[in-house]
């Protein structure tokens, strides 16, 4: 989609996307915290499993078990938080680029406007 300035009708038009990048960080964040948070209890079933079956291999097996059943729960839970917030950050993110900031930037005359308003000035 090329953008026009309202102003001059001139095409080179620089778009910046601020609130794309900080949403998405901030989703990134909140959602490794969720995911964590969430991944405890899956870790913790990971360990229990891993211990149940690492008893038959004695008590090697047994921490052997726990340590990878709880960290694959963990990890899991984490980076499937992290990915999921990314995503609904950046959409936050844009829909504020597009409406509530000045994100566009004419490179012809200097003037600034919104990319989802279409005042003429
Ligand atoms: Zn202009």
């Amino acid at each position: 989609m090329t953008m026009t300035c309202p102003k001059c009708q001139s095409n080179s038009v620089e778009q910046k996307r601020p609130a794309e990048k900080v949403g998405a960080g901030l989703g990134a964040a909140c959602g490794g915290v969720t995911g964590w948070l969430g991944a405890v209890k899956g870790a913790a079933a990971g360990a229990k499993m891993g211990l149940a079956f690492g008893l038959s291999g004695g008590p090697v097996g047994s921490a052997v078990g726990m340590t990878l059943g709880g960290f694959a729960g963990g990890v899991t839970g984490a980076l499937t938080g992290i990915g999921l917030g990314t995503v609904l950050g950046s959409e936050v993110g844009q829909r504020l680029d597009s409406t509530v900031l000045n994100n566009c930037h004419c490179q012809e005359c200097g003037h600034r406007f919104s990319s989802g308003t279409s005042d003429s000035g």
